[in-house]
């Protein structure tokens, strides 16, 4: 079955003043490649809808920058509709949630935590705001799992749930030694009755397929043992070989079996990063392993150098892990 992709032309309204890795040609590209799909147009939210997510500042932040189309910081652009896309983003994530579908937004959501930038990043990492936790909080949502498999680690959605023990947040991403936003290590766990419920899984430079699939047992037992009520993807094709940004080797491999997760499950997703071929070809097979597409693909194969580096942190995650899961 097809599932429902949220999108409306008004998400390309937000764009950069120069050339910016995150433009309105993005979500071009990924349209591209979905051709079969339904398409379903975003709901509106109100203007108030944001606070449920973010601090009273950050959000008067956020819109007086749009009205003066100013920079946020050194990545993070705005322009006189950016206000208006962020809001019907949230909106695309309302949508998605509630017909099991993928929403194609712009702005992106992961980076942006409760007061903006989260755990001490540099930036707001191109986001606005977080998109895929707003379903969650607006309708007080228990026993959810977010996998966040964009490259980069969702610090954002991360601090939001930090304390929050009815989200299980497993994000897969390269080591923040390497990348932006540089935390997102496995001995953060959250806190208070949430301990345990964060959970991060790290991939060394050059990781290719055949690393991710080591993960993949993991996280399956962790949702066979969490059994949650819905899944939300925070979907970045940024992992994808070549995409630009980072340097992981995920090809469509990686991504059809992310997909596959969500198969007999209640799900929703929603497009983080993902900057040129991880759009055109990610984004396919993970929406065809959503739709239980029958499909083989041939992974890339990491080198032993690397694949000694990931080991290390598989066993230290197991380690941290043992206390709360049964891994
Ligand atoms: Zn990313």
């Amino acid at each position: 079955m097809k599932i429902p992709i949220i999108y409306s032309d008004e998400y390309l309204l937000h764009a950069p003043p120069l050339h910016h890795a995150e433009n309105p040609e993005r979500l071009r590209v990924a349209l591209s490649n979905l051709k079969n799909n339904p398409i379903l147009s975003p709901e509106n939210v109100g203007e108030e809808e944001p606070k449920i997510i973010h601090e009273q500042d950050y959000v008067n932040l956020v819109k007086l920058s749009s009205k003066r189309a100013e920079w946020l910081d050194a990545d993070t652009y705005t322009n006189e509709y950016t206000w208006k896309s962020a809001l019907l983003a949230l909106g695309g994530s309302l949508t998605a949630y509630k017909n099991q579908g993928f929403a194609l937004v712009r702005p992106p959501g992961h980076h942006a935590g409760k007061a903006g930038r989260a755990f001490g990043a540099p930036t707001l990492g191109f986001c606005i705001f977080n998109n895929i936790s707003y379903p969650i909080l607006k309708f007080n949502l228990k026993r959810v799992a977010i996998i966040d498999f964009d490259v980069h680690y969702g610090n954002g959605t991360q601090d939001i749930f930090w304390d929050n023990p009815e989200v299980v947040h497993i994000d897969v991403h390269q080591d923040p030694h390497t990348l932006y936003p540089g935390t997102g290590f496995p001995d953060m766990i959250g806190e208070g009755e949430a301990k345990g419920t964060k959970i991060n899984l790290l991939l060394p430079p050059l990781s290719g397929d055949d690393l991710y699939e080591e993960l993949f047992p993991l996280i399956q037992s962790i949702l066979d043992d969490y059994k949650p009520s819905v899944i939300a993807f925070s979907a970045g094709f940024d992992g994808f070989e070549g995409d630009g940004l980072a340097s992981l080797r995920a090809t469509e491999r990686t991504y059809y079996n992310f997909g596959l997760l969500g198969l007999k499950r209640r799900f929703y997703a929603i497009l983080e990063g993902g900057y040129s071929i991880g759009l055109e070809r990610g984004l396919k097979a993970f929406v065809g392993g959503l739709e239980g597409e029958k499909k083989e693909y041939i992974g890339t194969k990491s080198s032993e150098k690397t694949r000694s580096r990931f080991q290390d942190f598989l066993s230290a995650e197991r380690r941290i892990l043992r206390d709360y899961w049964k891994v």
